[in-house]
């Protein structure tokens, strides 16, 4: 397994949780199986699911600050409109949460982030895009995900989980390709398909705190990745997904990383979030 480098970030690099607040949604969206009817049990609940949404800087002294994905931007609920905003309701609001006050927390401004990386484009991710619109910062992502993304909004195929105005060509998009980019020492991208086709994860060797795999929504939720449970009626491309999971496990075996699932609430308060940082 050559993709997996362990080697370290540079001494002084910083990492942050940021907090970008809570959906609620049925969770037979993020497990396989949840919810199914059976003969002792004919008519189960619907179990609706609390979700968190993530995103991380990082501060690396050679190539400054990193923002890894941007959550769902402001006044989501409006944007993404009905049904989706009904389907993944937002809960338990608070300004805190909002991309540019979770970034205040670590004593940054948002203005002074030089690089984006985004996991995979959809709408709850990407919103926080926004607030780049009529800058240079470059926006690395997998080309896969780049193209599906565009695709996908041109052709109104799987529309309900991207938004167009997330995907603009004004933005600076840099596109990486194969299947491990580095895009700073100790930071690197693993290209893992299989709930978008150019879904990748983001690894971070820190010197102290060891190695961080944010895995976003390779794995919604805890069970995903504990019980090789695939995602419910948000999974796409199963058999993609079945080998990017033996590659997080490789990581996570060589590496005893510390995962951080896309939506997890109970992985995401394990650790500490901004302005705790970990180095
Ligand atoms: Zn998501």
């Amino acid at each position: 397994m050559s993709n997996i480098s362990t080697e370290k970030a540079p001494s002084g690099t910083k990492l942050w949780l940021l907090h970008l607040g809570y959906l609620e949604a049925d969770q037979g969206f993020f497990l396989q199986g949840a919810g199914a009817a059976t003969m002792s049990q004919q008519a189960p609940p619907n179990i609706r699911r609390k979700m968190v949404l993530i995103s991380a800087l990082i501060e690396h002294p050679t190539q400054g600050l990193i923002l890894f994905e941007t959550g769902p931007g402001e006044d989501y609920p409006e944007k993404w409109g009905p049904p989706v905003n009904d389907i993944f309701a937002r809960t338990d609001y608070n300004p805190d949460h909002e991309l540019e006050a979770a970034v205040r927390k670590t004593g940054h401004d948002i203005k002074d982030i030089k690089a984006i990386v985004m996991g995979h484009l959809h709408l709850d991710h990407a919103g926080g895009l926004e607030k780049f619109r009529g800058t240079n910062i470059p926006i690395y992502v997998h080309e896969k995900e780049l193209k599906h993304a565009f695709y996908s909004v041109a052709t109104k195929t799987d529309l309900g989980v991207y938004q167009p105005k997330d995907l603009v060509p004004e933005l600076n998009w840099q596109a990486f390709h194969g299947p491990v980019f580095e895009l700073a020492q100790g930071v690197l991208l693993q290209h893992s398909p299989g709930h978008t086709p150019g879904l990748s994860m983001l690894q971070l060797n820190l010197e102290n705190s060891g190695t961080w795999l944010f895995t976003t929504d390779q794995y919604h939720v805890h069970e995903n990745y504990e019980n090789s449970t695939p995602q419910g009626w948000l999974a796409r491309d199963h058999k993609a997904w079945v080998r990017s999971h033996q590659l997080v496990k490789a990581i996570a075996r060589r590496t005893d990383a510390s995962l951080v699932f896309g939506h997890d609430l109970e992985t995401f308060f394990k650790y500490q979030h901004a302005p705790h940082f970990y180095n």
